[in-house]
């Protein structure tokens, strides 16, 4: 046999080895937890008195386009777009446990620069993702102190792919030590206009006016996306986030049409709330809410408090679906910049949106596998990073993750 061909049998082997520790992983890690995404999702058996959670025959989630098919030799390719801050390390680890862990995607990194004023960069990474069809990124960078023209890098990605819908689930983690104990909240928000419009003019001077842009078709849509989700999921109510008493006539329209879907599911309890008193709400008693829907800048207040409900940026997941696109990425959008560089980063929140990724074009065992490690990492190692408690670095958590990949799911004497 000639070496390369060997070399190839070997890879495949280990490839298949660790696949196949996998499966023990998973049943030994679902007495301890729940699978972080699509918990109440699939095909649920019984196993030594635990719930376990079955992909094998998973719908695709409401909105979700058709993932790209694999290419020749099974393998995928992802846009990569590392954003600045702590963006790029952390994809770099990604990277790293993909690589380890045999994953079939290539990943086709596209670089974009904040400080230049052109969209040349952003032309590229949108054409990237529209050849790919799917991406992980990075925050890119807004300086606030560039001219007025220089609009959001990622406010531009999701308009332009049209990625209309957000999608966040903030669930408690096991061995995270946080005030409020069982979360368990899934938050659609409109992501492609409402406060983003990014409309903004100066009528007469010390006069600005910003719009906010509402529309009948993208309500409908989201709220279609939050009820549907709703149902597959197995959810019992849906909360619409609002200021209509005072936005009468845009948070009026969207309201409106969350009620016009939620006539359509009479299996789903519908109720509304205003985002001052769900802020409130939220942190004081949060376990009032199952699935919340709401327009693009109070989903952006509402992810930040759920996600610091949990534990912190450092540890939710998102994603944004479009019918032809899918993006995923850190939930609250951080770039992190102050601890970008110093290897302090919690790697959690972008492996799980690695994961998610993994599971939207259908790679469910592998993204099993890291999920798995990553929650057992956290949950039995107590291997921690600084934002929650912890004293172990980046690089310290993502060898650990590996080891119990290695390991086949299991913590070994040496962790
Ligand atoms: P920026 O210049 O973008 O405002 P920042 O670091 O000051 O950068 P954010 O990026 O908004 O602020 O992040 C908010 C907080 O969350 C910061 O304290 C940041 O260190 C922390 N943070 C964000 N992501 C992570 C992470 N993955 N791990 C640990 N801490 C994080």
């Amino acid at each position: 046999m000639e070496r390369a061909q060997l070399l190839l049998l070997v890879h495949a082997t280990t490839c298949f080895t660790i696949k196949m520790a996998a499966h023990s992983a998973v049943l030994s890690m679902s007495k301890i937890i729940n699978p972080f995404w699509g918990g109440r999702l699939g095909n649920t058996v019984k196993v030594f008195g635990t719930t376990l959670t079955s992909h094998r025959n998973k719908t695709l989630l409401t909105g979700e386009n058709i993932p790209p098919p694999a290419k020749y030799g099974g393998r995928h390719t992802v846009t990569l777009i590392p954003g600045d801050g702590i963006g790029p390390e952390l994809l770099n680890h990604v990277r790293e446990v993909f690589r380890f862990s045999c994953v079939p995607v290539d990943f086709e990194v596209v670089n974009v620069n904040s400080a230049l004023e052109t969209d040349d960069d952003m032309n590229n990474a949108i054409t990237a993702i529209r050849r790919n069809g799917i991406a992980l990124k990075g925050n890119i960078e807004t300086k606030h102190t560039m001219a007025p023209s220089v609009k959001s890098r990622n406010n531009l990605l999701r308009t332009s792919l049209d990625l209309y819908a957000n999608v966040m689930h903030c669930q408690s983690l096991p061995g995270v030590q946080t005030r409020h104990k069982n979360i368990d909240i899934m938050i659609i928000r409109e992501n492609t206009e409402g406060e983003y419009s990014s409309l903004e003019h100066e009528s007469v001077s010390g006069v600005v006016e910003s719009l906010k842009i509402i529309t009948r078709n993208n309500s409908l849509r989201i709220a279609d996306y939050a009820f549907k989700l709703a149902r597959e999921k197995g959810r019992r109510r849906v909360t619409a986030v609002h200021k209509a008493n005072i936005m009468k006539l845009g948070d009026g329209l969207f309201l409106q049409c969350c009620r016009e879907v939620a006539s359509g599911y009479p299996d789903i309890t519908f109720d509304s709330m205003i985002v001052d008193n769900t802020t409130m709400q939220l942190v004081s008693k949060p376990h009032q809410f199952d699935v919340m829907v709401m327009p693009n800048l109070y989903g952006n207040v509402v992810s930040n408090v759920c996600a610091g409900l949990v534990g912190g940026p450092g540890l939710v997941p998102g994603a944004n679906y479009g019918n032809a696109y899918a993006v995923f990425e850190t939930a609250t959008r951080n770039t992190g910049k102050s601890i970008a560089g110093k290897n302090i980063a919690n790697p959690t929140a972008m492996l799980l949106a690695s994961c998610m990724m993994l599971d939207h074009l259908k790679l469910y065992d592998h993204a099993t596998m890291i999920r798995h490690a990553v929650l057992k990492t956290m949950n039995e190692t107590r291997l921690h990073t600084a934002d929650i408690g912890g004293q172990g670095t980046t690089s310290e958590v993502v060898q650990t993750i590996m080891r119990i990949i290695q390991s086949g799911g299991q913590l070994t004497t040496e962790l």
